[in-house]
């Protein structure tokens, strides 16, 4: 499916094609035109799916026609706002709203926290057309009665599990308060937890619900392994491996700040360029660091799990679980830095004998098992029995590509009596395909909500429709 065939003005059609994009990701495909015919959506997106673009192109394009163009005279008000979990995503987000809006005459900001105020004060007193924000700092402002959000007609709430995660539920309830009756809402999240669906049933009405059958399959095209070692020779294994096969642009992921500061200092004492990134950094600090990153001058970036959160390298070659995470989806959110938009990549980790009941929940998330490969010098002494099983015969010179299939996508999703999929299979369709697809779904799906009240709470919204 070629991109023109979405309906996008040519000024975003000309500005997609200038970033290479020949199609439209999965996610796009449905997202967009969902989005254009005025709907709420309600996506299940991965990062790496191309779902920035699935929400940006749409609002830009809306913004810039005229039904929501704003009044003739007078400075526009700020029209669509985007919030998002991290300040690193809003950033991220933004450069693609510049990138695809280059020929459109709209003007976006970031709001984020952990830098000084006055500056977005000042901002605020310009034309505003889309606001990317996080949601503490724009309720800094709320309480400053510095930004105006009665004007809103375009929502989205990026990377929504994230935004739980991280305990903005509150923030978010409170922006809503605030934000006209009247408006779109996009919902983007990879999994759909009970407290994502009471979010989508209170905030979203009569959403277009898409999941794409596979959303990374292009994109994630990533090999797993597992190195078992003794957690005191870990440092010395990961800057082996990184000399050894010659890494640039690692991404290693520690479970603490301070694990993460010390390791990259050790490296960085074995001659290996390499910096942290957490949240005791300061924004200038993270801005830098990850330019850094981005632009090959750093090779090794050492960062925590919210730190790493949102990060767009484009082409990241190599991502290390210096430890494994203590909640298996994230070793899927870390591993979804590599890999991305068709690219190829390793997803390597360290795992010492205390982490193995980590690698088996995530191994159960991934439903596969992750290939074990004991490094000669690097031995652990005690590894559990299980994790012993000799790898898979390959040709060692061939990359093993692990494709991940639609089954491991799905569990990326979400557990699967809960995925929006399995409750569309349960009201008798095999698998999504278009938006028209959807439309049928979602009918199916409303008829049969009065049959199936646990259901009924994700697709209808009562606040809202009250109002609407
Ligand atoms: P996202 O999931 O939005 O973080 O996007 C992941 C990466 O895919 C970004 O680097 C985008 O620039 C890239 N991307 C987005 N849409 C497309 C597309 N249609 N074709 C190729 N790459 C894309």
């Amino acid at each position: 499916m070629p991109f023109t065939s979405l309906g996008l003005s040519k000024e975003i059609s000309r500005a997609v094609a200038e970033k290479g994009y020949t199609e439209p990701t999965p996610i796009q495909q449905q997202a967009i035109p969902a989005a254009l015919a005025g709907n709420d959506v309600l996506a299940g997106a991965q990062t790496g799916s191309g779902k920035t673009a699935g929400f940006t192109l749409p609002i830009l394009h809306l913004l810039s026609d005229k039904s929501i163009k704003g009044p003739s005279e007078g400075r526009p008000p700020i029209r669509a706002l985007i919030l998002v979990p991290t300040r690193e995503l809003a950033q991220q987000v933004e450069e693609s709203i510049i990138d695809y809006g280059q020929y459109l005459k709209l003007n976006s900001m970031v709001m984020i926290g952990g830098v000084s105020i006055n500056p977005q004060i000042q901002r605020l007193r310009s034309r505003v057309d889309i606001l990317v924000a996080t949601p503490g700092r724009l309720l800094d402002h709320v309480g400053q009665n510095t930004v105006d959000l009665s004007q809103i007609r375009l929502l989205v709430l990026d990377e929504a599990d994230r935004m739980l995660d991280m305990g903005f539920i509150r923030d978010i309830k409170k922006i809503m308060a605030l934000l006209p009756q009247k408006r779109q809402t996009m919902l983007f999240s990879a999994t759909f937890s009970p407290e994502i669906k009471a979010m989508a049933s209170e905030f979203l009405n009569n959403p277009a619900i898409i999941e794409t059958s596979a959303p990374n399959s292009a994109a994630a095209r990533i090999t797993h392994k597992v190195h078992p070692v003794e957690t005191s020779q870990k440092r010395m294994l990961l800057a082996h491996l990184i000399k050894e096969h010659s890494w640039y642009q690692v991404l290693v992921f520690t479970r603490t700040k301070h694990g993460a500061n010390r390791l990259a200092d050790y490296l960085e004492d074995q001659g290996i360029p390499a910096l942290a990134i957490h949240g005791n950094k300061s924004q200038a600090t993270r801005t830098r660091t990850l330019a850094q990153f981005k632009d090959g001058s750093l090779q090794v970036l050492v960062a925590t799990d919210i730190a790493a959160r949102g990060l767009d390298i484009i082409d990241l070659p190599h991502v290390v679980n210096y430890e494994l995470p203590n909640v298996p989806e994230d070793y899927v959110h870390r591993i979804g830095r590599t890999g991305r938009a068709g690219k190829t990549g390793d997803a390597v980790s360290l795992v010492a004998a205390d982490e193995f009941k980590l690698q088996q929940a995530i191994e159960r998330v991934l439903k596969m098992k992750l290939e074990v490969e004991i490094v000669p010098g690097f031995e652990a002494k005690n590894i559990p029995r299980a994790s012993q099983t000799p790898p898979r015969k390959q040709n060692n010179n061939a990359r093993k590509v692990v494709s991940q299939d639609i089954k491991s996508e799905q569990s990326k999703f979400s557990p699967k009596p809960n995925s929006l999929r399995s409750m569309l299979k349960a009201n008798g369709e095999k698998k999504l395909g278009t938006v028209e697809k959807n439309k049928e779904h979602n009918e199916q799906m409303r008829k049969s909500i009065n049959r199936k009240p646990h259901t009924a709470a994700l697709f209808s919204s009562p606040t809202r429709n009250k109002n609407k």
